[in-house]
């Protein structure tokens, strides 16, 4: 039987990381693929050269696709085969998302075209929880991670946010939304029964 891909989305300091590491640490989550975009491997490197640097947008947007299309055929393909459940700290809807606003201003329907781009060859998720925050919360929690990306800013951050929720909104049957301005122990036990649920 095919296994099941769950992602996890939301802006930078939205809290994925707390909660994975928690999940990670969780007995009922011992047989679990945890993985990531961008990955760990060359062209993962390669993304991060860029998200670190003044890249084009355009050259970037396929720098990340490229990692994705490496991830599937490398991870998610063969998990998914092999019965697993993956869980996923960033994908697809990161494209969308992130790219959605960095190409704004070089097409009309940015988040439409790189979907577009995807489409024949990405997996989808069975599963995607949405992460949820006001950037100011997430940003001020980031306060003492140093030097901010490119993708750190306020303002930046609030347009990701509106194409996350209306890439939920677009298909409410695959994103759970789960509001992250609780406390850490909250939003553990809400992800938990979320998983347990479709585990
Ligand atoms: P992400 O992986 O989504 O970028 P992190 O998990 O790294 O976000 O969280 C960003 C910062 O906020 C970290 O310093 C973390 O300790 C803190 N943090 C995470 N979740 C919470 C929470 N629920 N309440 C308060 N602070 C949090």
């Amino acid at each position: 039987m095919r296994g099941k891909l769950i992602t996890l989305e939301g802006i930078d300091g939205s809290g994925k990381s707390t909660a994975l590491e928690r999940l990670r640490a969780n007995p009922s989550m011992s047989n679990v693929v945890f993985t990531r975009e961008p990955t760990t491997g060359w062209i993962g490197e390669a993304v991060e050269r860029a998200i670190h640097s003044d890249t084009d947008h355009l050259a970037e947007l396929f720098l990340f696709t490229a990692d994705h299309a490496e991830h599937i055929s490398k991870v998610i393909h063969p998990a998914l085969e092999d019965g697993k459940i993956v869980i996923s700290d960033r994908y697809s809807d990161s494209r969308y998302a992130y790219q959605g606003v960095t190409l704004n201003n070089r097409f009309d329907d940015p988040i439409g075209w790189i979907q577009s781009i995807h489409n024949g060859w990405t997996v989808l998720p069975d599963i995607t929880i949405l992460f949820d925050i006001d950037p100011a919360i997430a940003v001020g929690r980031c306060g003492n991670r140093g030097e901010q990306t490119k993708f750190e800013k306020i303002g930046f951050l609030e347009d990701v946010r509106a194409n996350y929720l209306r890439l939920a909104k677009e298909d409410p049957q695959r994103f759970v939304i789960v509001d992250t301005d609780r406390s850490i122990k909250e939003i553990e036990t809400d992800v938990l029964e979320l998983l347990t649920s479709v585990i």
